[in-house]
C-alpha cells in the first residue's frame, strides 16, 4: 500500500491566481477525431489557458445517483462509453495520470457530502474528446468529479460551489455536457435547428449572462421549451457545475454558441 506523508497531501496545490473556470458542450463522440469548428475553437482556448496544477472535469457521462465520486488512479484508462461509432473513435488515446493528493483535497473540500475517492474510473468520453484539443498533452494531473443524479439543481450548485476556492490553489474545472441534449430529436444528417432547442439555448444563454442562478437551476419551471431541450438534464448538470464555480462578479465569454445536428447545443462559456 502506497503511503503519503501530511506533507505530499498538503503542499500538492500552492496558491495561484485565480484559474479560469469552463464549461464545454461536448456533443457528437465524433468531434474527437474531427477538425472542425468546434474542434479548431476548443484548440485556441486551450492554447490560451494558464499553466494549472490539476484539471478536473465535471462529465455528463459519469452518473452516480445518490453519491459523489473522485477519480483516484495513478494513471487514467480511457473509457470508450459509446456504440455504434467507427472504429477509429475506440482506438482514440489520451495520456494522463491522477494524483492522490489532489483528490483528497477535492473530497477535503466536500466532506460534508462524504464524497468518495474512487480507483475504478477514468476518463469517459466527456472528458477525453474535449481534453484532445484543451489540453493535449496534459503534464499535470487529470481528474473527474461525478454527478449526483439525483440530487436536485439547486443542492447541486451548492455542492459544487464547495470547490470554488480551489481555482486559487492552480485548479482548473470544466463542466462537459451540453445545454440542450435532445438524442431522440437529433438530425445526423445535419440540418437547421429545432426552433424550441435556439429558443431555450438563447434564453438560458440570456440567463447565463445575467447570472439568473435560480432561474438556471429551475429550468422546467422557468421555460416552456425545457422539456424538449432537456429531455433528461445529464448533459444540463456539469453546466450548473461550471456556473456555481463562477465568482458572484465575474463574466463569461461564450463560445462555439451554435446548435449542431438540430438538437445539440454547443454553447460553451469561459470566465473573464
Ligand atoms: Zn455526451
Amino acid at each position: 500500500m502506497t503511503s503519503y506523508s501530511i506533507s505530499d497531501l498538503e503542499n500538492r496545490l500552492q496558491p495561484s491566481p485565480c484559474m479560469p473556470v469552463m464549461f464545454v458542450g461536448h456533443g457528437n463522440p465524433m468531434n474527437a477525431i474531427s477538425d472542425n469548428a468546434y474542434t479548431h475553437t476548443w484548440l485556441k482556448v486551450g492554447s490560451e489557458l494558464p499553466d494549472a496544477q490539476a484539471i478536473v472535469v465535471i462529465s455528463a457521462h459519469w452518473l452516480t445517483p445518490g453519491r459523489t465520486h473522485i477519480t483516484d488512479a495513478p494513471t487514467n484508462p480511457v473509457i470508450y462509453d459509446f456504440g455504434g461509432f467507427p472504429d477509429e473513435l475506440f482506438h482514440v488515446t489520451y495520456e494522463s495520470h491522477g494524483d492522490t493528493a489532489v483528490a483528497r483535497e477535492l473530497a477535503k473540500a466536500l466532506v460534508e457530502y462524504e464524497a468518495e475517492l474512487d480507483k475504478q474510473w477514468g476518463l469517459d468520453h466527456g472528458t477525453w474528446s474535449i481534453l484532445k484539443f484543451l489540453a493535449p498533452e496534459p503534464e499535470v494531473p487529470v481528474l473527474q468529479i461525478s454527478i449526483d443524479y439525483s440530487m436536485p439543481l439547486p443542492q447541486l450548485y451548492t455542492l459544487y460551489s464547495r470547490l470554488r476556492a480551489l481555482r486559487s490553489k492552480g485548479v482548473l474545472f470544466i463542466g462537459s455536457g451540453n445545454i440542450v441534449h435532445a438524442l431522440g430529436r437529433v438530425r445526423w444528417e445535419g440540418g437547421e435547428a429545432w426552433d424550441w432547442a435556439a429558443q431555450f439555448d438563447a434564453d438560458t444563454a440570456v440567463a447565463l449572462r445575467e447570472r439568473r442562478v435560480a432561474d438556471l437551476v429551475n429550468p422546467y419551471d422557468i421555460w416552456r421549451e425545457a422539456r424538449l431541450a432537456v429531455p433528461t438534464d445529464d448533459h444540463y448538470r456539469p453546466m450548473i457545475a461550471a456556473l456555481s464555480l463562477l465568482d458572484d462578479d465575474e463574466d463569461i465569454r461564450f463560445f462555439n454558441s451554435s446548435i449542431d445536428m438540430g438538437s445539440i447545443s454547443m454553447r460553451s462559456f469561459i470566465s473573464i
